[in-house]
């Protein structure tokens, strides 16, 4: 049995957040991840010369510090960074037609005026001053300064000054982000609009989202001239950029080490057991990236008491992913293709029902290295909206199988020929990928994209577990889903482990 003083099981965003901060702490962290290529959901993966996303396409907040996105409060600490481009543009397909949208100030009302008139811009116009007091309070108090212990009255104490003005805001936030449209917003564009934000958020609508969550998107979009980021060279750089830092103090990361088991005695967490056989002790703590319901399945029988397990495996799912991965051939594209498009096909059926919800994400616009010379990635996925029952029982290897998959990717091709209307001739890779790609190579229970606990219902837990030297970050522990918020998932777990004194000297450096 080898040891270490921290296991992280897993290298998504969250676990390589939280190791790359304990290594900065002096602990030495072995970072444990089942898969070949790090970096969980938001992992980039070569086929013949494109690199191509495995996840995310939308990152904001990230190219300038100090932030209020916790991943770049993590970069800051760890003194890393990666190259970011920049842009400011969407395209949309949406019911009411085709047209570009900006993120930032007041670009949103030009196309208001040509959609609905004076009323919707007015309505508009009055959300975003509306919202500006909920930014300022989501915002006022730096993720990085949360721990899960007593010494967050140090940590937060200074800083809960900036939140005193904005208390009487607090219920709201905790809420769901429908209370708050509801008092502002009947345009129904507008608010199908923000439904839809809402569920690239969360993966849920309006009335499950938290007010917070949207109130700190608010914050980051829409305030004068904000640009958004990609990463060059794809989600992939910034996973290595959290590498590097963890490598920079005592952190190991082990490839193709898939965790069999935590080890528990007398409900205390000691190491894990890998699935060729071999242990590693854990010294200090055991800290799982992988979901809730994947933990759990790594947890020894009688470890945790039957009702809590049978509490915590019932967590409501959010639903998977459909994906296709192109490589394609730009001869004669048009110069002013967006990186970024949205496909509504119709509004009535809800922004949360299957097949009707569609990102194209064309990174090589802003970074030409994803691709060979004259030619582009795209990664077009409907997000979060594809059940996983019908898939549940297939064979992978099976006609049905691959019929389905056909059938299923109709509407992505679709999406895509709006925007390409000869994708199918420009392929040289094609690639797609259901909810059992997804469960396969994100090693994600039923390939969701998360928990699906609704704002104002039911909360994200906190880092702890009732395992002793057990702590979980990652998107199933608060604040939630997305990169920002397992960063900070990462960041609360490391600092409810790291002395207080140290955790200090890091706020004061990183100036937040
Ligand atoms: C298609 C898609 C698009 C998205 N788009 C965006 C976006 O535009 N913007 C945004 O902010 N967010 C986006 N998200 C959400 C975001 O990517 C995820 O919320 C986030 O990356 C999840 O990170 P995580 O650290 O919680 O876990 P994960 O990324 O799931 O990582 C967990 C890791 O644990 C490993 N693991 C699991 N079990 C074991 C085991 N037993 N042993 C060893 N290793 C194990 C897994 O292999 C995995 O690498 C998107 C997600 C997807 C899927």
């Amino acid at each position: 049995m080898s040891d270490t003083d921290i296991i992280v099981i897993g290298s998504g965003i969250g676990g390589l957040s939280c190791a790359a901060l304990l290594a900065r702490y002096g602990y030495r962290v072995t970072v444990c991840e089942s898969h070949t290529i790090p970096g969980g959901a938001a992992h980039s993966f070569k086929v013949d010369g494109f690199k191509f996303d495995s996840g995310p396409s939308l990152y904001s907040g990230l190219s300038y510090s100090p932030s209020a996105n916790p991943l770049r409060q993590v970069l800051d600490a760890i003194g890393e960074d990666v190259k970011w481009a920049n842009y400011d543009t969407w395209g949309c397909c949406l019911p009411e037609g085709e047209f570009e949208t900006k993120v930032g100030g007041d670009q949103f009302c030009d196309v208001l005026a040509q959609l609905r008139g004076k009323e919707a811009i007015a309505q508009w116009r009055s959300l975003q001053k509306f919202m500006e007091p909920y930014s300022k309070a989501a915002t006022a108090l730096p993720v990085a300064a949360l721990r899960s212990d007593l010494g967050a009255a140090l940590t937060l104490g200074s800083q809960s000054i900036g939140l005193l003005p904005h208390l009487s805001r607090l219920p709201k936030l905790t809420g769901s982000f429908s209370a708050l449209m509801d008092e502002t917003v009947t345009d129904p564009f507008i608010r199908n609009w923000l439904e839809m934000l809402c569920f690239l958020l969360s993966g849920l609508p309006a009335d499950a989202t938290s007010a917070a969550a949207v109130s700190f998107m608010f914050a980051d979009w829409y305030k004068p001239n904000v640009r958004l980021d990609y990463p060059i060279g794809g989600s992939g750089a910034l996973v290595n950029a959290l590498i590097r830092g963890l490598r920079k103090g005592k952190g190991t990361l082990r490839l193709d080490t898939h965790v069999e088991q935590i080890i528990v005695q007398k409900n205390r967490a000691l190491g894990v057991k890998l699935r060729d056989g071999k242990a590693i002790r854990a010294k200090v703590a055991v800290i799982s990236n992988a979901s809730i319901w994947d933990t759990l399945k790594l947890l020894p029988k009688d470890s945790m008491p039957p009702e809590l397990v049978k509490e915590k495996a019932a967590t409501p799912e959010c639903d998977s992913f459909m994906h296709l991965h192109l490589g394609i051939d730009a001869a004669g594209l048009p110069k002013n293709l967006a990186c970024h498009y949205i496909v509504v096909n119709d509004w009535e059926l809800g922004i949360t029902s299957p097949q009707n919800l569609i990102l194209i994400s064309i990174p090589s616009i802003l970074d030409p290295s994803l691709a060979p010379k004259g030619k582009h990635v795209i990664h077009a996925y409907t997000p979060g909206n594809e059940p996983f029952d019908m898939w549940e029982d297939m064979d992978r290897k099976s006609d049905s199988y691959d019929r389905l998959k056909t059938e299923r990717t109709g509407m992505i091709w679709r999406a895509i020929r709006r925007v390409i209307p000869d994708i199918r001739d420009r392929c040289d890779v094609t690639l797609a990928g259901t909810p059992l790609t997804h469960a396969r190579f994100l090693r994600r229970h039923h390939g969701t994209y998360g928990p699906a606990l609704a704002a104002g219902q039911a909360s994200f837990p906190g880092p702890k577990t009732p395992i002793k030297g057990l702590l979980c970050c990652g998107d199933s522990t608060f604040p939630g889903i997305g990169l920002p918020a397992v960063a900070a998932s990462g960041m609360i777990a490391a600092h409810t482990i790291a002395p207080v004194s140290k955790h200090l000297k890091m706020l004061k450096e990183i100036g937040v």
